[in-house]
């Protein structure tokens, strides 16, 4: 169970008023940055949310997550929220305190993130979108460094050994290390295509790379080159495939 401080704990003003929503609405976890500085307090958030720049019923997010990680609750689980026009009662708003379109969240708030996401998949027994605001508003927000990892599918899992094999390949590339993917790949249930495994990062590599990242919940679509998450993502196909 995800440890969320409740609005008494830090002390939030109660809500003038509060419409609820059933978790069995809930079909998005959107994510959000606060676009300030990371010393934010959810308190100086709900004020500004509350005053006369905005003067919502409460803080307009479900959910905020500081730079060390701590899970704040906002307006809660079955709360509408106000955080983007059209789905503040499909989606659970969540904001991550800072400004994440030049740099990512510290490890500790991304984990942070991906526990509560899983924490709502559970509640609401359902694999929610992951969505970030920009998907449902013309907006910067979350930023695009925070957006990647968003749809990356939010990986947080340290760096398994083999990895740094991987990353950085490309498609027209060859060699030993082409078929150290390709094998991944393949031992992972995805064809690499006729050839097998030729050491020849061609389009059905490219192809198996994407597929791979697909299964691992990853909305990128690229398979033409191996980051970091690609990578992780391929090597968990592989030991998901052999467990
Ligand atoms: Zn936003």
């Amino acid at each position: 169970m995800v440890d969320i401080i409740s609005r008494a704990r830090w002390g939030a003003r109660p809500p003038r008023s509060r419409t609820t929503v059933a978790l069995s609405a809930r079909r998005g976890f959107m994510v959000h940055h606060s676009d300030g500085p990371t010393t934010q307090t959810p308190a100086q958030i709900q004020a500004f949310h509350m005053g006369p720049a905005r003067n919502w019923s409460d803080v307009g997010y479900n959910f905020l997550i500081s730079d060390d990680g701590r899970i704040y609750e906002g307006r809660g689980w079955t709360t509408a929220g106000a955080h983007c026009p059209g789905h503040n009662t499909s989606a659970l708003g969540v904001c991550v305190i800072g400004t994440y379109s030049r740099a990512l969240p510290s490890s500790a708030a991304l984990a942070a993130v991906a526990e509560l996401y899983a924490e709502a998949n559970r509640r609401t027994g359902r694999q929610l979108d992951v969505l970030g605001h920009r998907d449902g508003f013309s907006t910067s927000c979350p930023g695009a460094r925070l957006y990647d990892w968003v749809r990356d599918g939010m990986p947080t899992t340290s760096p398994t050994e083999g990895d740094d094999d991987m990353v950085g390949l490309r498609q027209g590339d060859r060699g030993e290390r082409v078929k150290y993917l390709q094998e991944l790949l393949t031992k992972g249930g995805h064809s690499v295509g006729a050839a097998g495994i030729d050491g020849d990062y061609g389009p059905a590599t490219s192809k198996a790379v994407l597929a791979a990242r697909e299964a691992e919940g990853s909305k990128q679509n690229f398979g033409d080159r191996i980051t970091g998450a690609a990578a992780k993502q391929i090597m968990s196909q592989f030991i998901k495939a052999h467990l």
